[in-house]
């Protein structure tokens, strides 16, 4: 049968960010194949990567793609967004929960509109490490990748992190795919530099199991599986949980397997991605943006009062103001939901202002105070903000 999951190492999750083509895919092959030459990884050739999600056959299976790997001294789950749009609503909603990111900056192009744009919104959502990995490096020339150095340093100090220090390290995603040992060296290069400048992070796992559905489906066989990555606290093969979904109130289950990756393991914690098999849930029954949880740890309620930061129209956001009234998307850990926005006395607020609001959602969902969530309309990212009162 399917060999188990072993932990021996810490597990981080990381992902590439980055304006379109400048190589995030292209990366991630390569990191696959340099560290499947070590001999800890498989290699996952670039269309394994970058393609529908409906055609993953893995046990895991969501709509941004995953890739698995191990350094010497960590496991790595490495999640690589298509597109624009995902990138936002999968790690900007927290969906993906990264522990640091590798920014991929064009040598060739310098930094573009979306590389600014996954800066702003990754200092946001509270990604707290990044490391850039200049790609391309085989075809721009030195002084201009100097200048994009310079330049990528100087948008992360715009945004809070420490561009003096940021580990920036030239790379060739294609080269290094192609087998050629300088950027096969580069691509060890850049994941010392993730192993070293990303610390551990602290898990929380001792706090009620959580964990936010990004995915469901049937296995032949065996059920129904929810997808998603594990919040907070621990779940185990048995365990007695609550599905609080779209339709309301909340349903007592047991969780009959748990998997990461298509391996068996026997408990899962805070940071991991995995497949929970539920028994007697039907596939209708759980979608995403349900939350699976501890029972009786977390209750789903409608409203909420938040302080958000409205995204200029440079960052992505809107140009022109929003009023009370105002009803655009929720996304709430993987749900998507249309919310009243209540702005109070002072009525009106405009991009770049943070704001106090009161929303009323459309239905209700599991809440709690310091909870994250963004705001979106039309396709873009008009708002991010963090709960900070909740009412039923
Ligand atoms: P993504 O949109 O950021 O995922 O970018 P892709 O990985 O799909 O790459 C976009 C294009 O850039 C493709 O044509 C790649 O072959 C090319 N590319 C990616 N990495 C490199 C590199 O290191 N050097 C060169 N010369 N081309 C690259
Ligand atoms: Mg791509």
């Amino acid at each position: 049968s399917k060999q188990a999951y072993v932990r021996t190492k810490p597990h981080l999750n990381i992902g590439t960010m980055g304006h379109v083509d400048h190589g995030k895919t292209t990366l991630t092959a390569a990191i696959t194949k340099v560290l499947s030459a070590r001999g800890t990884g498989a290699f996952v050739p670039f269309d394994r990567i970058d393609r529908a999600p409906e055609e993953a056959a893995r046990g895991i299976t969501i709509n941004i793609a995953h890739v698995e790997y191990e350094t010497d001294t960590r496991h790595y789950a490495h999640v690589d967004m298509p597109g624009h749009a995902d990138f936002v609503k999968n790690m900007i909603t927290g969906a993906a929960q990264l522990d640091g990111a590798i920014l991929v900056v064009s040598a060739l192009d310098g930094v573009m509109p979306q590389t600014a744009e996954h800066v702003l919104l990754a200092r946001r959502v509270g990604v707290r490490h990044i490391v850039v990995a200049l790609n391309k490096a085989d075809v721009g020339e030195d002084d201009l990748i100097d200048l994009v150095e310079l330049e990528t340093r100087e948008l992360l100090t715009a945004h809070g992190y420490d561009g003096d220090h940021v580990p920036v390290v030239r790379v060739s995603g294609l080269r290094a795919l192609e087998g050629d040992p300088r950027w096969t060296g580069a691509i060890e290069a850049l994941l010392d530099a993730v192993d070293t400048y990303v610390p551990t992070p602290m898990r929380y796992t001792d706090a009620p199991f959580l964990l936010s559905v990004e995915n469901a489906l049937t296995i032949t066989g065996r059920g129904t599986v929810a997808t998603g990555a594990v919040e907070r606290g621990r779940v185990r093969v048995g365990d007695r949980v609550e599905l609080l979904g779209s339709a309301g109130g909340a349903r007592s289950t047991y969780v009959t397997g748990v998997e990461t990756f298509g391996k068996p393991m026997e408990s899962a914690e805070a940071g991991d991605s995995v497949a929970l098999l539920l028994r007697g849930v039907q596939r209708a029954d759980v979608r995403r943006g349900d939350v699976i949880a501890a029972p009786g740890s977390i209750a789903p309620l409608r409203h909420f009062t938040a302080r958000v930061y409205l995204t200029t129209a440079a960052e992505g956001g809107r140009r022109t103001p929003v009023a009370t009234g105002y009803r655009p998307q929720f996304h709430l850990r993987t749900a998507d939901i249309a919310g009243e926005v209540d702005l109070g006395l002072r009525g009106v607020a405009r991009p770049g202002e943070t704001v106090t609001m009161t929303v009323s959602l459309g239905r209700d969902v599991p809440l709690e105070i310091g909870l994250g969530f963004a705001i979106r309309e039309g396709g873009r990212t008009v708002g991010a903000g963090t709960v900070t009162a909740v009412a039923p």
